[in-house]
């Protein structure tokens, strides 16, 4: 089979490139190297059933011909990450509705099977769990940024809907729900390889808001198994799926089950949604898939736990980059802040609660009184009364490497 992945070499699409070609497929990569890298493919580049082809999928003419040699469309490319949006609202319209139109066009022309790679963001702010396909979509005001990465992906879905209903193309809809995994950047704003980086330098860990929104994280190997075995199956043609993992955590146990994996002596640092994002931001306090129809349709169980992808991430990021090595405290002492704002190490007195998480021996750890644990929510209270003051946390200043490291 021949694939053609736009987006192929991105994130998502670099797994599944590697998964289809260990499968015997041949692959057609289209990047424009926007938020995706040659890196992320540079191991594939000499294999001879894979072309990478560096251009925007908005090039008709240079895109026309991949359509028509592809026997499946995997249309990954679009703009990521709710950062990177907020950022830059008119490439993300343009991208993500523009170059979907282009592609459903193109593959209408020999009813080419498309596979949209869509998101969770689509149910916008619905709070309630686990989300079925068909839960409504809350979305806030078009003034704040955010929503038009819910309304961009959801405008992508009505678009491929109208494609298999009045011509005829064979279209299958996944909703990704927070899909993480080595090759990651964490440059775009997603928690996952920010945090571990952060941990593996002992910067302090970024938490937004209190840290008590949760996600599921999905690993990328999953998700690309369960795309390739819905491009597979003739009953999904048409459909929508979510694929995602049901294993829930907040945002501030995956910080501590981080540091605890990684041995990090990082601080958390609560940082506000308005200083982190923009004003106005909303973030989603659960996000939680139901994948029924994914299980019923393809027979789908999840591979890998949080716990393992997690490890593999932060090995992939280890060797990508050895200086990326945690120095934890030696054991029996705790970080405190100095007054010039970097830190030292001072013994812990007999008897000290250490804020640990369970899993991890007390090596060592940030002083509580410099950063507060914040206060657990009262029913009803505002973030603005939630979240924790972060102005007293530095943004630099860690323990030297000890010697040798
Ligand atoms: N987040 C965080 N610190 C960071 C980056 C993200 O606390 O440095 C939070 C973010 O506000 C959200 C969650 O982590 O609540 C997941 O963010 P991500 O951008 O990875 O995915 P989202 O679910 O928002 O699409």
């Amino acid at each position: 089979m021949r694939a053609l992945i736009t987006g192929g070499a991105g994130f998502i699409g670099s797994h599944l490139a590697d998964a289809l070609l260990a499968a015997g497929h041949s692959v057609i990569a289209i990047d424009n190297l926007s938020t995706g890298s040659r890196g992320n493919v540079e191991h594939l580049l000499e294999q001879p059933h894979f072309q990478l082809v560096v251009d925007t999928v908005l090039n008709e003419a240079r895109i026309s011909p991949l359509v028509s040699q592809a026997d499946v469309i995997f249309h990954l490319a679009a703009a990521v990450g709710v950062k990177w949006i907020i950022d830059h609202p008119l490439l993300s319209i343009r991208t993500n509705v523009r170059a979907t139109e282009v592609v459903l066009e193109q593959a209408s022309r020999d009813k080419t099977k498309v596979l949209l790679a869509s998101t969770s963001e689509v149910y916008g702010k619905n709070n309630a769990g686990p989300l079925r396909e068909d839960s409504d979509s809350i979305i806030g005001p078009t003034a704040v940024t955010r929503w038009l990465y819910a309304n961009t992906k959801a405008t992508d879905e009505f678009l491929a809907y109208a494609y298999h209903r009045e011509r005829a193309l064979p279209v299958v809809i996944a909703r990704f729900f927070n899909t993480v995994g080595p090759r990651q950047t964490g440059r775009y704003g997603m928690v996952v390889p920010r945090f571990v980086r952060q941990a593996l330098r002992n910067e302090p860990i970024t938490i937004y808001g209190d840290g008590r929104q949760s996600r599921c994280f999905t690993a990328v190997g999953d998700a690309v198994r369960a795309l390739i075995r819905l491009s597979e199956t003739p009953e999904a043609v048409g459909e929508v799926f979510n694929i995602g993992s049901e294993q829930e955590i907040t945002i501030l146990d995956l910080a501590r089950k981080i540091l605890a994996l990684t041995g990090s002596a990082s601080p958390l640092q609560f940082i506000p949604y308005e200083q982190a994002y923009d004003r106005g931001f909303e973030d989603m306090r659960r996000r939680v898939p139901d994948v029924s129809k994914l299980r019923e349709t393809i027979g789908y169980a999840p591979h890998t736990s949080l716990e393992e992808n997690l490890q593999r991430i932060i090995q992939h990021m280890r060797a990508a980059d050895p200086a990326l090595r945690a120095h934890p405290p030696p054991a029996g002492t705790r970080l405190v802040k100095t007054e010039h704002a970097s830190y030292t190490t001072e013994p812990v007195p007999p008897g000290t609660r250490l804020r640990v998480s369970g899993e991890h021996p007390p090596r060592g750890w940030i002083d509580d009184r410099i950063f507060p644990t914040p206060a657990v929510p009262a029913p009803g209270a505002t973030q603005a009364e939630t979240s924790a003051d972060s102005s007293a946390a530095p943004a630099r200043g860690y323990p030297p490497p000890a010697p040798g490291d």
